[in-house]
């Protein structure tokens, strides 16, 4: 055929930067990218961006029309750019190639009056990981007070508009970001001042509610792509495809599909591809390639329309059979002219590279996608928390029945990462009760609930062995406090250090002997039974065993009795958990024991 006598030829072309917009929830990454569309509409060149799945592509004329005389088309050869539609650090970091981020290039979006929040330090951290060039959008400038605005004008034009007062609040604001930056390790300013985007974040006003600096946004990606991207935009034009799954999904009349971005070479309808699975990668025949329908075109009865081929950078549903186990963050690879087994070898080559380790103890976790499932997989190994399995997908009944055999109850819990709970896995929680299960959406929050969870248990099951284990007490007896003389003796004491418990047994010392006296059957206070007396505390006191007068004296000291191994534990595991003054207690109580045996307790 004719495209193959130009395969025969091979041919080099650029290809079009992949851009991922990233940032807080509500700080408008969405509106940024209506805007973005909005924009090349009002421009008038409404035909010449395109919709793809999962993505829109804007090509340097229309930039050249929105940008005026920022962009002069003839300084650039890069065709455009391709922003992916889904925002979000999600989707960012499912978007991977080679083990890298997948986008070229990034947008963080942070809201002026908003600052730096949870999301966008994650954001940050996902860029810093994976080394993407960003810059960063300070959106929702026209919300700073008595701003005066100028729809679609570029920064200096509607900065020179401004009231001096206006200008100097959006400035502070400005600079807070920058400082904010500046703190996690990157140099910033504002883009006008930048020299090098690869070295110092250049700071682009915005608002994507009136259009403001949406030229220099598109001036700067554009810039910042031809200058540092451009050897790495080079793409064989005939080479098969390369691409990343962003999404599996049923689609009505042609069964679970992949929606997925296409970073080099082409995909044609005939091909076929080897995608990353859940078992295996997966080997099959593209049955169609499928582009959203132009809008005007939309009432025939299917909202795709089929295409015979894509050239990357481009996003593109592919329907094809076997899909069922493909993950979203996976491989797809054409095999076209190559030996299968090198290409499935290739697929699985980066699958490992994704792969999370697992250990025999620990938690499960679930996420959306391999990209999501590798981030928190470095974030829990930071913490030092290990993994018993790690997947793609919902929380299924039986990941609770994994995290239900672990040895530890710290690890009966699923982690779960922007996926859904499935219903009968509902019921399977609320039917094992020592599972717990975790939700969020914000990585390092996950984390955070998790270990706040495990200090909890550790706490509890301090306290139990607390509960159970004789305290130390130093207290002395009253003078005229003899309420009883024997059988039981009652008497007034107040205890000096540590903690002084009913049913503890007495002593006292002979030198560095402790001579048993007796057991404290019960205490009491003001006439109430209590079950203990802290340091400080005056309380009647039942011991049964002594007589006033003879193996004990009003004005004696006396001790709780401590057995040697509980005064090991104490020592040893519990010294940071008790009182001060019940650790002072248990010093001189070892100090004495140990005078005369010195590895007591030890
Ligand atoms: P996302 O969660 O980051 O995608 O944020 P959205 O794009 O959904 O925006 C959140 C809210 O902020 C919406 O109500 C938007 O209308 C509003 N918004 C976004 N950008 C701007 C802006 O530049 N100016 C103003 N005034 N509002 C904005």
């Amino acid at each position: 055929s004719e495209s193959d006598t130009t395969d025969a030829a091979g041919s080099a072309e650029l290809r079009t930067p992949i851009v991922a917009v990233l940032g807080h929830v509500d700080h408008g990454k969405t509106s940024l990218l209506d805007e973005v569309r909005g924009s090349a509409v009002t421009a008038g060149e409404a035909g010449a961006i395109t919709q793809h799945i999962g993505a829109t592509a804007v090509p340097l004329s229309t930039i050249s029309d929105i940008a005026g005389n920022l962009v002069d088309p003839a300084d650039f050869d890069l065709p455009g750019l391709l922003f992916i539609d889904t925002p979000g650090h999600h989707s960012f970091s499912t978007l991977r190639s080679r083990g890298g981020a997948l986008a070229d290039i990034a947008i963080l979006v942070v809201d002026v009056n908003d600052g730096f929040q949870p999301q966008t330090h994650e954001a940050l951290d996902i860029l810093k990981r994976t080394q993407t060039p960003f810059i960063v959008a300070a959106n929702k400038i026209d919300t700073v007070p008595g701003w005066n605005p100028n729809p679609d004008t570029p920064v200096q034009a509607t900065l020179e508009a401004q009231s001096d007062r206006a200008e100097n609040r959006l400035n502070e604001q400005l600079y807070e970001i920058i400082g904010q930056l500046s703190e996690e390790g990157f140099s910033a300013d504002m883009y006008w001042r930048v020299q090098n985007f690869r070295e110092n974040i250049g700071v682009v006003p915005v608002s994507a509610e009136t259009g403001e600096g949406i030229p220099d946004l598109l001036t700067v990606l554009m810039g910042l792509s031809q200058r540092y991207l451009k050897s790495e935009m080079s793409i064989d034009t005939s080479g098969p495809g390369v691409g990343t799954v962003l999404e599996v999904k049923d689609e009505r009349g042609f069964g679970t599909t992949l929606d997925i971005v296409l970073y080099d070479g082409v995909l044609r309808d005939d091909d076929t591809v080897v995608v990353g699975g859940k078992n295996d990668p997966i080997v099959t025949d593209v049955r169609a390639l499928l582009q959203p329908r132009p809008l005007a075109e939309i009432r025939t009865e299917s909202q795709f329309e089929q295409v015979e081929s894509v050239r990357a950078a481009a996003g593109i549903k592919i329907a094809a059979p076997d899909l069922d186990d493909a993950m979203a963050g996976a491989p797809v690879r054409v095999v076209r002219g190559r030996d299968l087994e090198t290409v499935t070898a290739e697929v699985r080559a980066e699958l490992a590279d994704i792969e999370v380790v697992t250990e025999e103890q620990g938690v499960v976790v679930k996420a959306d996608t391999l990209g999501s499932l590798e981030a928190i997989a470095a974030a829990l190994e930071e913490a030092e928390i290990p993994i018993v399995r790690a997947e793609v997908g919902d929380v299924a009944p039986r990941d609770v029945a994994v995290a239900s055999t672990a040895e530890e109850p710290k690890h009966a819990a699923v982690l779960a990462f922007n996926v859904d709970v499935l219903e009968d896995a509902v019921a399977e929680i609320e039917r094992v009760a020592e599972v717990d299960l975790f939700e969020d959406d914000v990585i390092y929050q996950l984390v955070e609930e998790y270990e706040e969870h495990v200090a909890a248990i550790e706490d509890a099951q301090q306290e139990q062995i607390l509960d159970k284990i004789q305290r130390p007490c130093r207290f002395r007896i009253l003078q005229d406090h003899t309420f009883r003389q024997s059988n039981p003796a009652v008497v007034g004491v107040e205890v000096l250090s540590g903690t002084l418990k009913r049913n503890s047994r007495v002593v006292k010392w002979n030198g560095n002997e402790p001579e048993r006296v007796g057991e404290l059957k019960s205490l009491q206070d003001a006439g109430e039974d209590v079950d203990s007396a802290r340091a400080g505390e005056s309380v009647a006191a039942s011991v049964d065993g002594p007589t006033v007068g003879r193996q004990i004296e009003e004005g004696d000291e006396l001790w709780s009795e401590l057995p040697e191994k509980h005064a090991k534990i104490l020592e040893q595991e519990l010294a940071d958990e008790i009182p001060a003054d019940e650790l002072e207690a248990l010093r001189m109580y070892l100090d004495k024991r140990r005078k005369r045996d010195p590895f007591w307790g030890k």
